[in-house]
């Protein structure tokens, strides 16, 4: 049995925590937030997600708590359906192949499979010093206690500090050139499935179902300069950039009273780590290796794959440098694929490309992820 730090208790850590367990070892996880701290907004997340999940034994939970449903329209800016994208079958007979559910219900969902296995959080903690010699790190904790560790997973996100301590700042977050609004709004009945609406110059617009009463609606698009907007100023600016669609987002423009502390308005970071993902015995995961944009809906299910590939590598017993090896082995390919996939549309959208062939690409990520992990 190893000893391990996982350093974030976010959807990847928590997820990294139950994987480790699984396979036998002893987990501490530190999260520097005093709580849990997630947007009341949704995610939408698909069949490898749900597979990824399954194997850390918490799937039904997620689905029962989430709304499922079958692949996903893309729409013309008006709401003419351009084309369904089916979702691909990957997880357990019975598993939808797409769900949406809220950021809240699937960090309860994570967290309860870490209590299910002894693991709870330690809050407002953090490290301070990672310092590693040839068989164990050792750190030193913003509470002033030290531990000694077989190995450290980094899951600590997009502006990961594990990440510094491993490569100074050769790697930071840069601005996309877009944002993201997210809204709750009430599920009219009719909608079953989440639906993007394209060909707006800069960005698109789309909804999502999350239970049978809410889905959220979602923008993204360009904001040059990554301007920073008053809280007061969000429910009016958010229409302004909603004006040019029509079809279901023009009534939801139209008749929702925007509530200006509920609208979570986020510029788009990214960044990507050249393999590998360690040094010594620290690895990361997740956002702090491969943070992308939302394009795809694929950020999160890669954070929880990662998680799971590490647990099966985990249980077997290898040397730390060898499970990380392996690890990059089955890992690096897939997630920078993602990563640049997402990128693109992005960029397709920014540029109003009319060449470009979303539904193509989609097909294609949908291929990938349903490697097996
Ligand atoms: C606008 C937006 C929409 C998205 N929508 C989707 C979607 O629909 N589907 C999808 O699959 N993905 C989506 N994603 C991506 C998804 O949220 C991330 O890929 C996923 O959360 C990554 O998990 P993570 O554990 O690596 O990072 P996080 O979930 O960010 O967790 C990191 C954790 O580490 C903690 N932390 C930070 N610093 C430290 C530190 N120094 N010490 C200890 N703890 C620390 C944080 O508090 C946090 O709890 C979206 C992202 C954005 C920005």
């Amino acid at each position: 049995m190893s000893k391990v730090l996982v350093i974030g208790g976010g959807i990847g850590g928590l997820s990294a925590a139950i994987g480790l367990r699984q396979a036998g070892h002893d987990v501490d996880i530190v999260e520097i937030s005093p709580g849990r701290e997630v947007y009341h907004v949704g995610i939408i997340v698909q069949a490898n997600f749900l597979r990824a999940l399954d194997q850390l034994g918490v799937a039904d939970q997620a689905i029962a708590r989430g709304f499922p449903y079958a692949g996903f329209d893309l729409r013309n800016k008006n709401g003419g359906l351009d084309a369904y994208i089916p979702g691909v079958a990957l997880s357990r007979e019975g598993h939808p192949t797409d769900l949406g559910l809220t950021r809240p219900a699937l960090y309860d969902v994570l967290s309860e499979g870490c209590a299910s296995h002894g693991v709870k959080p330690r809050f407002g903690v953090t490290f301070e010093k990672l310092e590693q010699s040839d068989d164990k790190v050792t750190v030193t904790f913003t509470d002033g206690t030290i531990g000694d560790y077989d190995f450290v997973i980094g899951s600590d996100g997009l502006f990961s500090k594990v990440r510094t301590a491993l490569f100074g700042d050769t790697y930071t977050p840069t601005f996309t050139g877009q944002a993201v609004w997210r809204y709750n709004i009430p599920r009219p009945a009719e909608v079953i499935r989440t639906a993007m609406y394209q060909g707006v110059p800069g960005g698109k617009a789309g909804y999502c179902p999350l239970t049978d009463e809410t889905m959220y609606l979602l923008l993204v698009m360009a904001e040059p300069g990554k301007p920073w907007l008053a809280k007061e100023d969000l429910p009016r600016l958010l229409k302004e950039r909603l004006a040019p669609f029509g079809g279901r987002i023009a009534e939801i423009r139209d008749t929702v009273d925007f509530d200006p502390d509920q609208i979570v308005y986020r510029p788009l970071e990214a960044v990507f780590v050249a393999e590998p993902w360690y040094r010594g015995r620290i690895l990361l995961i997740g956002d702090a290796a491969h943070g992308t944009t939302p394009h795809l809906g694929q950020g999160a299910a890669q954070a929880v794959e990662d998680a799971a590939t590490l647990g099966t590598l985990a249980a077997q017993n290898l040397p730390v440098s060898d499970m990380f090896a392996r690890f990059m082995a089955k890992r690096y390919d897939r997630c920078k694929f993602i990563w640049e996939s997402s990128i693109q549309i992005g960029k397709w959208e920014m540029a109003n490309d009319l060449e470009a062939d979303v539904a193509a690409l989609s097909h294609k990520v949908l291929d990938t992820v349903s490697a097996p992990l």
